[in-house]
């Protein structure tokens, strides 16, 4: 007689994982399968070896800040490349081994190997076929390489193998200026790299709002060399490559390609689900759910390619473990306040609606430049903008782009406002500590209130700025 598994989680990444969790509260015959190496990308190859980086090449670009505050010897200094890569790799390897932990007592029940859907209720890995009441598919994603590249042999990187190297080489391009790409040009050029960095189109590091955008690029156009609006392509010559742009043509010794990332589908058989699938192959998904179309299959992290984001894959493996265990029909979850953050300095982000999706018309705009703002100053952070999105109707805040100091932090504070559908004076209300860097959001909210009518006088909420540095 077949034996009928209840779960089947394809892929053991934050989504996966977070979807054992759920799963294993529920029942406890289930498999979780994976290919390659276990650990996720988050831990192996994604958000913390990158962190990692960013961390070594910000503490010793904070040299450049030295003279002013009066501290001599900075040009002294010198990176140590391997020990900066081997401290990475340490910490890395420390992030994975506590990541794989959470499978170590499932024995039989986590595979290794690539799994294949031959129908809605089954599942070929290994040469054997495992039937399911539920499927839930946390493939992940993979980074974008244009088939001719692959060719490039070593010269060519990408986030899956960068944090592999024993050194760095001396003059690298960085093709693609999306998140991964602007934290990993910054990062590589503040470590000593001569980086030249490409991106294909106006708009950096996620940011739809113009003005951010632009200050983005000036401020990281002046790390390094950056190249917007054409599409590169590489060629190799003798120990290097050359990359093409438009009217640019450079030599490098090496390039990290940043072009995206790739859902994982490839191979997995999703058309033996009997579901349309669109363009990309991708069948339809419910993202308060995670289910595809109305099977016992669930999608969920990089690999529906709704957000490649750690939080939200972790929250989609939630939802699916939770929905591939239940008799009932799935649950709808609310989903989080939209919050990206990239890891540049000074911080790239956006929060809540995005500038691109709001009506000019029925929106107001506040904002701050840090360049004069007091504590900015005193820190020599003062670089960046921060711009804030309020409904003219009701005031309610609705959205930020910042490219700002301490951004990840301010991000957060704006996530939970616009959670909880605060107003801009509702907003003024919070107190603000002087002297801090949220006063400059401080003062961005003043210029929403100002657009707003007054409700009443005898409210804190009205306290102007003295429209001095030291004290706002
Ligand atoms: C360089 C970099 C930096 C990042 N930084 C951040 C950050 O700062 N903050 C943030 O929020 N996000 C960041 N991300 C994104 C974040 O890492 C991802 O959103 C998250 O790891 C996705 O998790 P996942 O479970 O969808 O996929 P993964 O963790 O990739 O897991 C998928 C697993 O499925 C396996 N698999 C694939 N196909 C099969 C198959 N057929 N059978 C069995 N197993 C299979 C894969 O081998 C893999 O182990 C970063 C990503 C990168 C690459």
């Amino acid at each position: 007689m077949k034996e009928t598994l209840d779960v089947v989680i394809i892929g053991a990444g934050t989504g996966g994982l977070s979807a054992l969790r759920e799963v294993r509260k529920r029942t406890q015959n289930f498999v979780i399968i994976n290919d390659g190496a276990w650990g996720t990308v988050c831990a192996r190859v994604g958000c913390m070896p990158s962190k990692a980086l960013i961390e070594a090449a910000n503490a010793y670009h904070r040299r450049s800040t030295f003279s002013e505050f009066g501290i001599q010897g900075a040009n002294s200094l010198t990176t140590d490349i391997p020990t900066v890569l081997r401290r990475v790799r340490q910490l890395r390897d420390h992030f994975v081994a506590s990541t794989v932990k959470t499978t170590d007592d499932l024995g039989r029940r986590a595979i290794s190997g690539r799994a294949r859907l031959l129908a809605p209720d089954r599942v070929e890995v290994n040469g054997q076929q495992l039937y399911a009441r539920s499927i839930i598919i946390a493939t992940g994603s993979s980074p974008i390489v244009p088939e001719p590249w692959n060719k490039l042999g070593k010269r060519l990187f990408t986030t899956d193998t960068l944090f592999e190297q024993e050194n760095l080489p001396t003059r690298m391009a960085v093709l693609g200026m999306g998140p991964i790409g602007v934290e990993m040009a910054q990062a590589l050029s503040r470590l000593g790299v001569d980086v030249i960095a490409f991106g294909g189109n106006q708009a950096i590091g996620g940011l739809t709002d113009p003005q951010v955008n632009a200050a983005a690029i000036e401020l990281l156009g002046c790390e390094f060399s950056l190249n917007l609006g054409e599409k590169a392509d590489l060629t190799a010559i003798n120990e290097g490559l050359q990359v093409r742009a438009g009217d640019s043509e450079v030599v490098v010794d090496a390039v990290l390609a940043a072009l995206g990332r790739r859902p994982i589908i490839d191979g997995l058989g999703l058309e033996t689900l009997g579901v349309s699938l669109n363009e990309q192959g991708m069948p339809p998904i419910n993202p308060n759910t995670m289910q595809v179309a109305d099977l016992p299959i669930f999608m969920a992290g990089d690999v529906n390619g709704q957000s490649a984001i750690l939080h939200e894959a972790a929250d989609e493996g939630h939802i699916a473990g939770f929905n591939a265990t239940r008799l009932a029909a799935p649950v709808c979850f609310t989903r989080r306040t939209p919050l990206a953050i990239v890891f540049a300095d000074p911080n790239i982000a956006v929060v809540g609606s995005q500038y691109c999706a709001l009506e000019s018309a029925t929106t107001l705009v506040g904002e701050v430049t840090f360049s004069n703002q007091g504590r900015a100053r005193v820190g020599q952070h003062n670089k960046g903008i921060l711009r804030l999105y309020a409904a003219a109707d009701s005031g309610r805040l609705l959205g930020a782009e910042m490219c700002a100091p301490s951004g990840e932090h301010m991000a957060h504070l704006l996530a939970l406002a616009i959670d909880r559908s605060l107003t801009v004076r509702e907003l003024l209300h919070m107190p603000f500590y002087h002297p801090v860097l949220e006063e400059g959001l401080r003062t961005a909210l003043r210029m929403l209130a100002a657009q707003l009518p007054v409700d009443s006088e005898s409210d804190l909420a009205t306290c102007g700025a003295f429209d001095t540095e030291a004290l706002d």
